[in-house]
């Protein structure tokens, strides 16, 4: 690789810490104030074209003859269209958020690739000994008869980053609070990468994402230090070769994650295009791609759980479909855009991985697990609570009893309060560690057939009350 300019370098680090001091402004505001991005146009140009360089679209036949995962060729093309070859460990593939504007899908209906950004990411290619880029633009057709080559492509992105030369980031204003940071799929293409992250700089400069890191941490300011804690998809991570090489380190070392940290990294972050947010988060997880949060369960039967996991206001699965045994099942990893529309102002929690709490085993029937089980009775008596709770709390909650009963029991005979169990003998339950005032409570019912629970959502306990008494017993979630 050739050497990159001191210069530019600083010059990052100078803009992430005007970021910094710039922190209470809105994230979206600082990207766009420091990088000029323009996100209303999807194709940019590489400098010094002045935007009238032709259009370049795939050639059809060399995509589909390629066999595995396909990048764009270095060496191959005519003056209107994109080659492809295998994607190898000579592939450059490079990360970017779509509203930098790098262009459209690469078929003929759409917008189409410019020739300045594929010369741009060519040399650079050339530069570091690769033959070919890959980039999702050239790269993942999007057209609706082509979703078959979409998801082939999809299906190969796992590969392509995990065995990439380089991984390279276009970097339009300080890495760590701009939206490429925030972005679901950008998130999976770091992890995936993060052997070997590259960051772009202007004048085509590129440099190791692990040096900037190192040069902030000795000379940098605490303040820029700390945004980086956020930051450990990006760091090489690698286990010294002394340690016990087992099947699940040797998972971490290829950049994959246990469901529940994918389901919090995600929860946070967003998918443009509807349905994306449980193909990454399976990419996060398995080699091979989901496409509904169904087929992604599915996969995990007679894995476990963290029942701490399930504390949010994430969808289930069973609010929109029934699929018995997963109905309890999250349908995406993120919320849903609350609805203020209909005034709905109701609180929404984000998910915790479920740390220390009790794990349950994903099954066919559904999610077997133990939980501090708070029965309330049937709804014909409605606030009427069971003899197991004191009397003491049967005086002072059925107010909040009441509540929950209206609210999530209208259909059930039974209803349960739910809190996850410690995964030792440690205290009784587990804590929701987000953002909440009171206890988080789950809320299940039975109907009238069988012993199976529904999940019916998540209830924050007033503390005023006191919290009835729970017991440990088993609960098959359906
Ligand atoms: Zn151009």
């Amino acid at each position: 690789m050739r050497p990159c300019s001191v210069i530019d370098y600083h010059d990052a680090v100078i803009q992430a810490a005007i970021c910094v001091s710039l922190a209470t402004v809105k994230l979206q505001r600082i990207a766009c104030a420091l990088g000029g991005m323009k996100i209303e146009d999807q194709s940019a140009h590489a400098p010094p074209c002045l935007g009238h360089c032709v259009r370049l679209f795939w050639d059809e036949n060399s995509f589909r003859n390629v066999t595995g995962g396909r990048a764009v060729s270095i060496e191959e093309r005519n003056s209107s269209q994109i080659r492809y070859v295998t994607a190898s460990d000579r592939t450059l593939a490079i990360s970017h958020v779509w509203s930098h504007g790098q262009g459209g899908r690469p078929e003929e209906v759409f917008t189409g690739f410019n020739t300045c950004l594929h010369n741009r990411y060519c040399s650079i290619a050339r530069s570091i000994g690769c033959n070919s880029y890959w980039m999702d633009t050239p790269c993942i057709p999007g057209h609706h008869d082509n979703k078959d080559l979409r998801k082939e492509a999809i299906d190969k992105i796992n590969e392509i980053f995990a065995t990439s030369k380089v991984t390279l980031e276009s970097i339009f204003a300080a890495l760590l609070v701009c939206d490429w940071n925030i972005r679901a799929w950008t998130l999976l293409e770091a992890m995936r990468g993060r052997r070997n992250i590259h960051l772009l700089f202007k004048d085509d400069k590129i440099l190791p994402f692990k040096q900037i890191l190192d040069t902030v941490l000795q000379e940098g300011s605490i303040d820029l230090a700390i945004l980086f804690c956020t930051a450990q998809h990006l760091i090489p991570f690698q286990l010294a070769p002394n340690n016990n090489v087992n099947p699940y380190n040797r998972r971490l070392n290829g950049g994959y994650i246990n469901v529940e940290e994918a389901g919090c990294l995600l929860n946070h972050r967003y998918a443009t295009r509807p349905g994306d947010g449980v193909v990454i988060w399976s990419l996060m997880c398995e080699e091979k791609a989901s496409y509904s949060p169904t087929e992604f369960w599915k996969t995990r039967i007679d894995r476990i759980l963290n029942t701490g996991f399930l504390m949010s206001s994430v969808p289930r699965i069973g609010d929109s479909e029934d699929i018995p045994g997963f109905n309890w099942a999250p349908a995406r990893p993120d919320l849903q855009a609350p609805s203020s529309a209909n005034g709905d102002t109701e609180a929404r929690y984000h998910s915790f991985d479920g740390e220390g709490s009790s794990a349950g085993v994903i099954t066919e029937r559904g999610l077997q697990a133990n939980w501090a089980t708070c029965i309330i009775k049937e709804h014909s008596k409605i606030g009427r609570i069971s003899n197991r709770i004191s009397a003491l709390s049967r005086r002072r909650t059925p107010t909040q009893i009441q509540k929950i009963v209206d609210k999530y029991l209208k259909d059930y005979r039974m209803g349960a309060l739910l809190r996850p169990m410690p995964e030792n003998l440690s205290g009784t339950t587990v804590q929701y560690r987000g953002d909440a005032n009171g206890t988080l409570l789950a809320m299940v019912g039975l109907n009238d057939r069988g012993q199976t629970w529904h999940w019916r959502g998540i209830w924050e306990w007033d503390e005023d009350d006191p919290l009835p008494d729970f017991r440990e017993a088993a609960v098959l979630l359906v």
